[in-house]
């Protein structure tokens, strides 16, 4: 069996995702890097190796169910643990609800949604096996779209919500099993999902953010390694907003 906690983080190939493989890695585990794009999955991996770290990665498709759940099976039975699970990987088409086709829906609810049932459903039986007193750690990435909503975004927004509601009903079945599950929401952070958008609207949204500035990766990925640790053995069925006061 791996000697480190194991911690299996979806879309970590760039982004808040990669951030946080970093920085599991920087705090002693073993991560298992999982997005689509295998080379930038390997530049992640090598450099945590470089640092010193453990990892490795696992190329999937977390919209493809059955992959995402046989990904989950694997890094268990090569390990003998599975400790933490992050839920990040997620997309957007945006468009106003009027315009907005089945496909787009669809697309988004199981990129960003069903992908997060599935992986919880694979990872809950080698969570409930672990032995010793920091027990198993699932952590949602949802958004301040899923806790106030935002126009031209049904579809993310309805994800990251129920992604929310997930969370809540997770934490409270797998409490009695050591399991707890909490959520992220950040507010605007600086990736290439963002990077898209209009310098406009980005201007728009610092003047609202009360920080008054975008956040970064690592600031998600801090507050993952908070609840991942030791130190967040009795914070379960939370969402916390790192959103520079965005939503309050
Ligand atoms: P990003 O830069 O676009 O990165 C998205 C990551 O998800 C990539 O690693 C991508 O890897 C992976 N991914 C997407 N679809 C996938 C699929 N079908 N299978 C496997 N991996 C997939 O996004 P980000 O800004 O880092 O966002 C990370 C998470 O934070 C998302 O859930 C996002 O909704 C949430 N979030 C972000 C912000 C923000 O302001 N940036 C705000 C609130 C919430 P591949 O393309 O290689 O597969």
């Amino acid at each position: 069996m791996t000697e480190k906690r194991v911690a299996f983080v979806t879309g970590a190939s760039r982004g808040i995702g990669a951030a946080i493989a970093r920085r599991l890695a920087k705090d002693g585990l073993h991560v298992v890097a999982v997005a689509r794009s295998a080379d930038k999955l390997n530049a992640i991996v090598d450099e945590i190796k470089a640092e010193g770290g453990s990892a490795e990665t696992a190329t999937v498709d977390i919209a493809d169910f059955k992959a995402l759940a046989d990904a989950i099976e694997k890094v268990t039975e090569a390990h003998g643990r599975l400790d933490v699970l992050v839920n990040n990987a997620g997309i957007t088409k945006d468009g106003l609800l009027l315009r907005m086709d089945d496909e787009d829906w669809d697309s988004v609810i199981d990129t960003n949604l069903k992908s997060a049932f599935v992986a919880i459903r694979a990872a809950a039986r080698p969570m409930m096996r672990i032995k010793g007193a920091v027990g198993g750690r699932i952590i949602n990435i949802s958004s301040v779209a899923g806790v106030a909503g935002n126009a031209g975004q049904a579809n993310y927004s309805a994800s990251k919500a129920g992604l929310i509601g997930l969370t809540k009903t997770v934490a409270k079945e797998l409490a009695g099993k050591n399991i707890t599950c909490n959520a992220i929401a950040p507010g605007f952070i600086t990736t290439d999902m963002t990077d898209v958008l209009p310098e406009q609207i980005k201007e728009g949204v610092k003047n609202f953010v009360p920080l008054k500035r975008f956040g970064q990766p690592h600031e998600i990925a801090a507050a993952v390694a908070f609840l991942a640790s030791p130190d967040a053995s009795y914070v379960t069925g939370q969402v916390i907003c790192v959103d520079g006061g965005m939503v309050m």
